[in-house]
């Protein structure tokens, strides 16, 4: 339903929840960030069903980190309960993913990675994705996200942070919104401009089939054989 993504030089959970409250208007039934501190630490996750709110208050005190993705959940597949609210995670708790959108052959795919021993958590077709990620065994993240999606069948709109590539953000889209938006030394995603406008007005729109990496510093886009098509 609704996705929002910060890297840059400020704390990144106080913005991501600011952003997902400028999407509440969109309606939802649950809310989540995941965030990456310095290099070499752990990814962490906090996620619910019900408001923003609720979330911002239950926040761990020690959620620091300057990357991180958030998301407000309008659930397809499975109940509004805590495990099935975004970000959803891989096993180990290193890949971090938010949805928006519906994966067709997600009850396909679930079954292949439970038959391969995959511990699925949540209800959700997007649990898949984080799996997929983290089974790729490309050497960049591009790649590994690149190698979910050539298995997914569906609409998406993704944004992907990984504990071994901690400077960076990954997002994709394909029949869902997602909007960059440029800052001074930092970068915002984000599915609806209303989450975008209080921090930057110069604002760049993915094209279906385009994915995209955010660092601190910039953007580049490419299309999901990674070929380039714009850097700034
Ligand atoms: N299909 C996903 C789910 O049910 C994402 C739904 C959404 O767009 O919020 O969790």
């Amino acid at each position: 339903c609704g996705i929002v993504g910060y890297i840059g030089t400020q704390q990144a959970a106080p913005l991501l929840l600011e952003g997902l409250t400028r999407l509440e208007h969109r309606g939802y039934d649950s809310a989540g960030v995941a965030v990456l501190g310095a290099s070499g630490s752990a990814l962490k996750v906090a996620k619910k069903a019900g408001r923003v709110r609720d979330l911002a208050e239950d926040l761990p005190k020690r959620f620091a980190g300057k990357v991180g993705i958030g998301h407000t959940r309008w659930a397809t597949h499975g109940p509004a309960t805590d495990a099935n609210a975004h970000p959803h995670t891989d096993t180990k708790g290193d890949v971090a993913v938010v949805h928006n959108g519906i994966i067709d052959n997600a009850s396909a795919l679930r079954k292949l990675l439970a038959d391969d021993g995959v511990d699925l958590v949540s209800d959700t077709d997007t649990e898949v994705l984080a799996h997929l990620v983290a089974r790729s065994d490309a050497d960049t993240l591009e790649g590994r996200v690149a190698d979910a999606l050539a298995v997914i069948e569906g609409t998406y709109g993704v944004a992907v942070v990984h504990a071994d590539f901690p400077d960076r953000i990954v997002v994709a889209r394909n029949g869902s919104p997602l909007i960059i938006g440029v800052g001074d030394k930092e970068m915002h995603v984000a599915s609806d401009l209303a989450a975008l406008v209080r921090y930057t007005t110069t604002v760049a729109h993915l094209d279906d089939g385009e994915m995209a990496t955010l660092t601190a510093t910039g953007f580049t886009t490419y299309r999901q054989d990674l070929t380039a098509t714009a850097t700034l």
